[in-house]
């Protein structure tokens, strides 16, 4: 990584001109090519085939990775694909202990994927540190986590993860999705590895699907590289150029996002028709002090209980600013009920102990948040 003197937001806005190119664009060029002419067979270019290697693509890992501070970042063509590249480094000797409060398109990976690898998968709860250290007893590569997590926004202490996960040997991989490399790297909390659904806030337009996989340690970062390749994982040069494009607004958006989010985290915490309110910036939150510790930002996302699935699922057709998607982090709000929509495909009585199914959760985007706020009434 080279150091920059200045601050994320600068460096997110600032000019990146795509190495060697030779018009000096002040936007990385869209090389929407397959393939590279090479001068002869004994010697190809920087680049030869875009599975192994695209310029655009390429600006976009060594973006992602300054702002992680990671050794490298490797971009691939979703969210779950960058999730799959980690799991799959552990081995049937040392498998891998999973935080029970998991996005669900992960949970569907560890139970029912991994296991044809013949790696082990065990779960924990990380908010637990006795738990977890207890866990680590057994060989374990890799501590999987998200914090906060999705969509109960519970929060997890990283650093002492970390410090617990080294002295077993096992890595420390965190699911970074909700907080983006503005508001949390946990690289520099002593994680080894995070991945990104780059679909959600890094594009933050909802106009495309990507994952991202950055790294500390140099041999792990050549081994997924080589994975990238062999398994033609990464992602394409156009998603790779609309994903630089979204970067250069994380900062403003996040700024917008969490400012609203707040007021409506508050509105809804006063709000008679609903019985909790689940936003780590709330300092009634269990997890807020750590949070506050470890994050410079609170995210977009809010969720809450109505106390019945009948009316949640009445809020959900009753607004018109909140349409019903999966998914997070745009510039456009948007309402989902994670019990039956993300997480639909945890079994019920396992996803029952980690929240109620009349969940709702609200993404909130950059409209006005006195129309949002509106609009919540009017669907309350
Ligand atoms: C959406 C999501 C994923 C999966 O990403 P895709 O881009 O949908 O494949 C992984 N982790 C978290 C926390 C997510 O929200």
């Amino acid at each position: 990584m080279t150091f920059s003197p200045f601050q994320l937001a600068t460096r997110l806005a600032g000019c990146q001109p795509a190495p060697d190119d030779p018009f000096a664009a002040t936007s990385v060029p869209l090389y929407q090519t397959a393939t590279f002419v090479q001068k002869s067979a004994e010697a190809p270019g920087p680049y030869d085939y875009s599975r192994s290697g695209n310029p655009t693509r390429a600006a976009l890992e060594s973006q992602l990775a300054a702002l992680e501070g990671a050794e490298r970042a490797l971009a691939y063509g979703s969210g779950m694909a960058a999730v799959a590249a980690v799991l799959r480094t552990a081995r049937p000797e040392r498998g891998v202990l999973a935080g029970s409060d998991l996005y669900g398109g992960s949970f569907r990976y560890l139970t029912q994927v991994l296991p044809l690898y013949g790696i082990p998968v065990r779960w924990t709860d990380a908010t637990d540190l006795a738990a977890v250290e207890a866990a680590l007893r057994e060989p374990t590569a890799l501590l999987f986590v998200e914090t906060p997590t999705n969509p109960t926004l519970r929060v997890l202490d990283l650093e002492s993860l970390a410090a617990l996960a080294h002295r077993h040997g096992a890595l420390l991989a965190v699911d970074g999705s909700l907080m983006t490399p503005c508001r949390q790297r946990p690289l520099e909390l002593g994680a080894d590895v995070v991945v990104h659904s780059a679909t959600k806030g890094l594009s933050g337009h909802g106009d495309l699907t990507a994952g991202v996989v950055a790294v500390r340690d140099p041999e792990l970062a050549r081994d997924l590289a080589f994975l990238q390749n062999a398994e033609g994982t990464a992602l394409a040069p156009f998603e790779s150029w609309l994903l630089l494009r979204g970067l250069k607004t994380l900062a403003l958006r996040l700024d917008r996002q969490e400012q609203s989010a707040r007021q409506v985290a508050e509105f809804l915490a006063g709000h008679s028709a609903v019985r909790q309110v689940h936003y780590p910036g709330l300092p009634g939150h269990p997890g807020h002090e750590i949070h506050r510790r470890q994050a410079t930002g609170d995210g977009c996302l809010v969720s809450f209980e109505t106390g019945s699935l009948i009316q949640s699922l009445r809020f959900t057709q009753g607004t018109r600013l909140f349409p019903l998607t999966v998914s997070f982090g745009s510039v456009t709000s948007t309402a989902s009920l994670p019990g039956r929509m993300s997480h639909a495909c945890i079994p019920a009585e396992l996803r029952t102990r980690s929240f109620p199914e009349d969940l709702v959760r609200l993404s909130i985007g950059i409209e006005d948040v006195g129309d949002l706020l509106t609009d919540l009434e009017r669907g309350l």
